[in-house]
């Protein structure tokens, strides 16, 4: 299983990095965590415009979703005809909320849309050669954090939360921990949010995470702050995302035959 960073950017774009958006291939198969804000472009330095099999929506913020709208386009549009309809799985409501942003004209029918939206539940489904089980986690709005696997490697997002117990047995013994730190420690933040750099190493502290990779950094933050302040917290390996930066997790098994 191999994991690009396609955009890590906290909440809006920075001039490193597109907003949320993760890569994830295996078997030849294509699943997109997020496509947020500017990452349809980054996107396409790493995979054809055509090569996406399925997307996985965490919420529907906009740096989580919007750029969806830009492959509306891109899928409709095609000078080699319209591509079949794409697979997007997201909270309730995905359909209404795309629909609605990508459309200018009101009541533009989802039946119009490139893709096929489905719903998702907490629970496991397979997608493509991915087990993906999904819990709620802790943000204004319904979220998703995953939980991916693939041949005995398990790589766990944690999309936007504030501190999650759900989280926690999400990332269980993963090899990879990709989690969310947009805040840096201070008095008085919000809960029920988002993470601290502190916070994500708890938590992979807690889950027995191999690997901590924070993400989601927010572009006005110190970067190495973050990296700090999970260091402090977790003994493990820590990277912090960056576009373009791939991880491989390679089978734990030897391959079938
Ligand atoms: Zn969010």
């Amino acid at each position: 299983m191999r994991l690009t960073i396609i955009g890590c950017s906290g909440s809006f774009p920075g001039p490193e990095s597109p907003a949320s958006c993760y890569l994830i291939e295996a078997e030849g198969f294509r699943l997109l965590l997020d496509l947020g804000s500017g990452a349809l472009g980054v996107l396409q330095r790493h995979t054809g415009l055509h090569d996406v099999d399925a997307v996985c929506l965490s919420h529907l913020h906009a740096d989580h979703c919007l750029d969806l709208c830009a492959y509306w386009v891109a899928r409709s549009f095609h000078p080699d005809g319209a591509m079949p309809a794409l697979p997007v799985y997201g909270p309730a409501g995905t359909a209404e909320r795309i629909v609605r942003a990508c459309s200018a004209q009101p009541g533009t029918p989802e039946a119009g849309a490139p893709f096929n939206f489905e719903t998702l539940t907490p629970g496991t489904r397979r997608i493509g050669p991915f087990a993906v089980t999904v819990d709620h986690v802790n943000h204004p709005v319904e979220t998703f954090g995953f939980r991916i696997e693939h041949r005995g490697r398990v790589l766990a997002y944690s999309a936007d939360t504030g501190p999650s117990d759900a989280l926690v047995t999400l990332a269980r013994q993963a090899d990879l921990l990709l989690c969310e730190a947009s805040f840096l420690e201070a008095p008085g933040l919000p809960g029920g949010l988002h993470l601290t750099g502190r916070q994500a190493g708890e938590h992979a502290a807690r889950a027995g995470a191999g690997h901590l990779v924070l993400t989601h950094l927010v572009p006005w933050n110190a970067k190495q702050r973050s990296f700090d302040e999970a260091s402090a917290a977790f003994g493990g390996k820590i990277s912090l995302a960056a576009s373009g930066q791939v991880f491989d997790l390679a089978p734990a098994g030897p391959l079938p035959l």
